[in-house]
C-alpha cells in the first residue's frame, strides 16, 4: 500500500490545504494529515482544535486520516513506516526553505524519508495561514480562504461578529 504524510503547523487550515490534501490522496492509497505540536510558536488553535477542524474538512475522503506528532519528522514517520513527505509549494520564497528541509529530512533519515512537492493551483497560490488571521483580526472577509466552519471559529478567536 502507498502511503504518505503531509505535515504542517495548520493554523488554520486553507483551501490551499485542502486543495493539496484532495490531490495527494489521489495518487497515494492512505494519507495521514499530521498536524505539527510546535512548542516553538504560539498557534491561534491548540492542536486539538486544528485535528477537530482537519477532521472535519476531510471526513468525506475516505483514504485520509487526521494525527498530531511532535518531535523530528523523521521520527514520527519512522515510527508509522512512512517514506514520502508531502509539501506544498507556492513561490520561489517556499521553495528555498521547503528545500532546505526536504534535504534535512533526507540527510537525518539517511535517505528513507523523501519529500514530494505538489505546486499549488494557481486560485490558492496567495493563500497562506498567516494571511488570514491577519485579515481575520481586522474583521476583514475570509471567506475565500477557508472552509465556512473554520472562518466561524477564527472570527471567534479574535472576537469578531460578522453576520
Ligand atoms: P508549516 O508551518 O509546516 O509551513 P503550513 O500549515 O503553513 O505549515 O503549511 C503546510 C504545507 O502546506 C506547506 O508545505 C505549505 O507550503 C503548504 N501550503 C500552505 N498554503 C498553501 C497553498 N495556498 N497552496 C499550496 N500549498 C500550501
Amino acid at each position: 500500500m502507498k502511503k504518505a504524510v503531509y505535515p504542517g503547523s495548520f493554523d488554520p487550515l486553507t483551501f490551499g490545504h485542502l486543495d493539496i490534501i484532495k490531490r495527494a490522496a489521489k495518487i497515494f492509497d492512505e494519507l495521514t494529515v499530521a498536524v505539527l505540536d510546535n512548542k516553538a510558536k504560539t498557534p491561534l488553535f491548540s492542536v486539538d482544535e486544528r485535528v477537530n477542524i482537519l477532521k472535519e474538512a476531510v471526513k468525506d475522503i475516505p483514504n485520509v486520516k487526521v494525527e498530531s506528532f511532535n518531535g523530528l519528522l523523521i521520527d514520527y514517520a519512522k515510527d508509522k513506516g512512512f517514506h514520502t513527505s508531502i509539501r506544498g509549494l507556492r513561490a520561489i520564497t517556499d521553495f528555498e526553505y521547503e528545500l532546505q528541509i526536504a534535504q534535512t529530512n533526507a540527510m537525518l533519515s539517511k535517505n528513507q524519508l523523501d519529500t514530494m512537492f505538489l505546486v499549488t493551483s494557481v486560485k490558492y497560490s496567495y493563500l497562506s495561514s498567516s494571511g488570514v488571521k491577519e485579515i481575520a483580526a481586522f474583521g476583514g472577509d475570509i471567506s475565500k480562504c477557508c472552509p465556512g466552519f473554520v472562518a466561524d471559529m477564527v472570527y471567534e478567536k479574535y472576537g469578531i461578529k460578522r453576520d
